[in-house]
């Protein structure tokens, strides 16, 4: 097992998955999200072009996601595999990202399909909270932080993304069912694709997906 996609809706747990399966497997993690909004704090100019896409729940356009995610798997931890949150969302970043790997000599091993059904995932974005310095996510209605406004982990404060209002979820909902959901019928025919249920405890979940994992390398 080395290369893993974690793809599913917004709001379906990936940042919270890929962060646990991270530190479990050695993986590295690398999500496309993040490393916008790390650009857009730092004040890049990839950061501030990012976001004006990000506002509207829109996607950035696929060759600056690209770029960006093939230079980030060049680095060293990258070397021993990589946990994907994020990306590839459309076709093409999907088989830019097969023929960068390939040229590698690797490749996508698993796909894991996180599924939630609809309200729930509205409720999940709205009420989601992160942390500001060590990324931790909790959520306000499932996942509250035992001090309110502050990080469980490192006594960070929390913050909410800009992009998780309700009316700003609902569009990135419909970009997701309109620009993404193509990409599962497109593992499913590489034999890739497996279905997680995303729902119920973060620790029933990951179990889930360290098993699926681990089901893949016994073969
Ligand atoms: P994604 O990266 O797929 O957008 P996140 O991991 O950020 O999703 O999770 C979205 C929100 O849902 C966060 O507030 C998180 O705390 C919460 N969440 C994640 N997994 C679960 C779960 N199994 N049950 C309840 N809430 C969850
Ligand atoms: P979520 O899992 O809640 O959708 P992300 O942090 O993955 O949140 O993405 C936030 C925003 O960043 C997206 O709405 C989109 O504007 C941009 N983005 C992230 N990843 C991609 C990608 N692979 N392709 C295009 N846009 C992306
Ligand atoms: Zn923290």
């Amino acid at each position: 097992m080395k290369n893993v996609i974690l793809l599913g809706p917004p709001g379906a747990g990936k940042g919270t998955q890929a962060k646990v399966i991270s530190e479990q497997t050695g993986l590295a993690h690398v999500a496309s999200g993040d490393l916008f909004r790390a650009a857009l704090r730092n004040g890049t100019e990839l950061g501030m072009l990012a976001k004006s896409y990000m506002d509207r729940g829109a996607l950035v356009p696929d060759e600056v996601v690209i770029k960006m995610i093939l230079e980030r798997i060049q680095e060293p931890d990258c070397a021993s595999g990589v946990i994907f949150d994020g990306f590839p969302r459309t076709i093409d970043q999907a088989v830019a990202l097969e023929e960068a790997l390939g040229q590698q000599g690797s490749g996508i091993d698993t796909v894991l399909y996180m599924t939630v059904p609809q309200d729930v995932l509205l409720k999940r974005i709205a009420g989601r909270q992160t942390c500001k310095s060590c990324g931790a996510t909790y959520n306000i209605y499932y996942f509250p932080s035992k001090r309110e406004g502050l990080c469980d982990v490192c006594g960070s404060e929390l913050y909410q993304r800009s992009d998780d209002t309700m009316e700003t979820a609902q569009n990135r909902l419909d970009v997701y069912f309109a620009q993404t959901t193509p990409l599962v019928e497109h593992y499913q025919r590489q034999g890739s694709l497996i279905e997680i249920d995303g729902q119920g405890d973060v620790s029933k979940v990951t179990e889930a997906m360290l098993k699926a994992l681990q089901s893949l390398s016994d073969d």
